[in-house]
């Protein structure tokens, strides 16, 4: 009787988080789950910790597969406009361009001096493009060598 109340008296608190997390040796297992078995007040604690640890990790792993989830959606949001702004960039180009040159083909009125004005017009426009599309392309590339170098 009297060791039983040595038990009780003896309470396990500051060794719940450990038997919870699995960092206690075999004997201080023991006597954790004795005492709770004896102890409603430790019992009650033991719960209460579970429970605590429990919404503890639901909220951290949810936070990780928001930051993840956030992570993949800028990632794949930037890709996705750049690559709509390039096409509707080279679209829009391509339709002025090829209204351009019809309309400068069917016209009658203009003069052969105007039409090649408009003609050296047009391809400096289209050399500036290509260099600039160029340029981006090579820049794009040495990113990438950058990227496997580190
Ligand atoms: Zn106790």
């Amino acid at each position: 009787m009297a060791n039983n109340t040595r038990t009780i008296d003896d309470h396990v608190g500051e060794l719940l988080s450990g038997y919870i997390d699995g960092e206690l040796t075999q004997q201080q297992r023991q006597r954790v789950e004795i005492h709770c078995g004896n102890c409603p007040q430790c019992d009650s604690e033991l719960d209460d910790l579970r429970v605590l640890r429990e919404q503890v990790g639901k909220s951290r792993l949810s936070e990780l597969g928001e930051d993840i989830w956030r992570e993949q959606m800028d990632d794949t949001t930037v890709k996705l406009t750049r690559g709509i702004g390039w096409l509707m960039f080279i679209g829009g180009i391509l339709i002025i361009a090829g209204y351009g040159i019809y309309e400068f083909v069917i016209d009658t009125s203009m003069g052969l001096g105007v039409k090649l004005l408009f003609a050296a017009i047009y391809g400096g426009l289209g050399a500036l493009f290509i260099s600039v599309l160029r340029q981006r392309l090579i820049e794009r590339k040495s990113d990438k060598y950058k990227d496997v170098e580190i």
